[in-house]
């Protein structure tokens, strides 16, 4: 029987942050980037019991990886190998940890981010870099499963953090910039054309930007016949590893230190301090914040929570894309879905066919097919890219699942956090869910 220690854990991490939400029985997750850049997070305090050893290594994803090839140079950082001390110490250097530890360092808190492998080389190198306000659930269903004033809050706070997204990375390099895009959703069937058209009446009551379509001005706009579909704005796009690492070289800048290939593997707390082990090193800190991403799942289970497998193409670049209007986010109402967006170099992404892993392990011999079937999917709805092959494709893990009453639970915590004061930091939630 091994030794137990009893945790007190401060959790902000993707898992809180993100909101996943079920449309059909199972779920989809999407994102946390829209929540903490908002410079509001969310924030729940635990107190379970973990076994007193290494936590193990989960394989995210693998594949050829497209982000890093238009990316700077990014900067490295130590490993940690003396004891220090901070008032808060972050564990987990993606995109989550990467906006906390700004978040932090923008109001002048000491802090230290830890990072086991090398900062944005999780889900965050995984991810397809959408950013939209609108989620798997729509905002008709979210109000009719948790009433009107958490449904449109949370859609509005959506929206608000791209803006806050969007600004934030204005000092960023060019590549690691924020670009505002429009959303395409479609409906991928007629069946779903009424289910659309109610969903476009409830965002223009609540004062979002949405304009409706029908299959003609869909065919003006794109090479494809879809028979309806809702034209948003406000939306963005982002190189997600490019912009973690402005993330973290900005707040280095501002005095925060960051350690790689440093590995949190257990915390004691107590009273007023906390104390992490990290290799032969520890850190004590008066808070610490997991933001874990997927992997929080090793070692806070959440019930109804299963990782799922993802796959994502990266196309070789394309000429123009004159019939792809706005370069805008292209997603449909099928489930899983396929989604679509452009790159700055003139590349299209392709993703989705989210499944369930077969005995929680990525099945690597699916890889080529799935890829395959994402490349034809892009070929059918722009032909004229008929002879543009893939040329980076990856599968990672894309999420978990979960059933209504976590997203109650969730909503339940948005409630009670957002007036909040953690070291002066205002604590609000803004999450959001889609997939990807
Ligand atoms: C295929 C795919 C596409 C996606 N597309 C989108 C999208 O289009 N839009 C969107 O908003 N979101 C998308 N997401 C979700 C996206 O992954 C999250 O929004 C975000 O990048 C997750 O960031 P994170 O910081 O929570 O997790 P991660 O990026 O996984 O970071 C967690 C980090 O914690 C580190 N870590 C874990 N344990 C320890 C420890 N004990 N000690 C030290 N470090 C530790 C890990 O090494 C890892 O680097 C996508 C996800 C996938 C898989």
């Amino acid at each position: 029987m091994l030794p137990r220690v009893r945790y007190r854990i401060y959790t902000l991490s993707a898992e809180l942050m993100k909101f996943y939400i079920a449309r059909k029985p199972t779920f989809e997750s999407r994102s946390l980037l829209l929540g903490l850049a908002s410079i509001r997070f969310s924030y729940q305090k635990r107190t379970f019991e973990l076994p007193l050893k290494e936590w193990p290594i989960l394989k995210l994803h693998y594949g050829q990886y497209y982000w890093p090839t238009v990316a700077p140079k990014a900067s490295r950082y130590p490993h940690l190998n003396t004891d220090i001390t901070c008032d808060v110490l972050v564990v987990g250097g993606g995109m989550g940890g990467a906006l906390t530890t700004k978040l932090l360092t923008n109001k002048n808190i000491d802090t230290v981010l830890v990072e086991r492998h090398q900062v944005a080389s999780g889900s965050s190198l995984a991810n397809t870099g959408l950013l939209q306000f609108s989620n798997d659930k729509t905002l008709t269903s979210l109000i009719h499963t948790f009433g009107e004033q958490d449904a449109v809050h949370f859609y509005r706070l959506c929206r608000d953090a791209i803006q806050h997204l969007l600004r934030l990375s204005q000092e960023f390099p060019e590549e690691a910039r924020v670009i505002p895009r429009g959303s395409l959703y479609f409906a991928s069937t007629t069946e779903d054309v009424d289910m659309l058209r109610e969903e476009y009446s409830t965002l223009k009551r609540y004062g979002f930007d949405a304009a409706w379509w029908n299959d003609d001005q869909i065919s003006t706009h794109f090479p494809f016949k879809k028979p309806a579909a809702i034209y948003t704005k406000g939306d963005a796009e982002v190189n997600p590893y490019a912009f973690v690492h402005s993330l973290v070289e900005h707040s280095v800048q501002q005095g925060a230190k960051v350690y790689e290939e440093s590995s949190i593997s257990g915390c004691e707390f107590t009273h007023d301090r906390v104390i992490c082990r990290c290799g032969h090193s520890q850190i004590t800190a008066k808070h610490v914040i997991f933001t874990t991403g997927y992997e929080t799942q090793q070692y806070k289970r959440e019930k109804g929570a299963e990782l799922t497998s993802s796959y994502v193409i990266v196309t070789e670049p394309l000429k123009d894309f004159r019939d792809w209007y706005e370069q805008s986010l292209i997603w449909e109402t099928a489930r899983p879905y396929y989604y679509l967006r452009t790159t700055q170099d003139g590349r299209i992404i392709a993703g989705g066919l989210d499944e369930s892993l077969p005995g929680g392990e990525l099945v690597e011999g699916r890889y080529l097919a799935k890829s395959k079937q994402l490349l034809d999917y892009v070929h059918q709805m722009f032909p004229q890219t008929a002879s543009i092959q893939a040329e980076y494709r990856w599968v990672p893990y894309s999420g978990t699942h979960m059933t209504d009453f976590h997203i109650l639970v969730h909503i339940l915590i948005i409630r009670t956090a957002i007036f909040l004061k953690v070291m002066g930091v205002t604590v609000q939630c803004a999450v959001r869910s889609p997939q990807r």
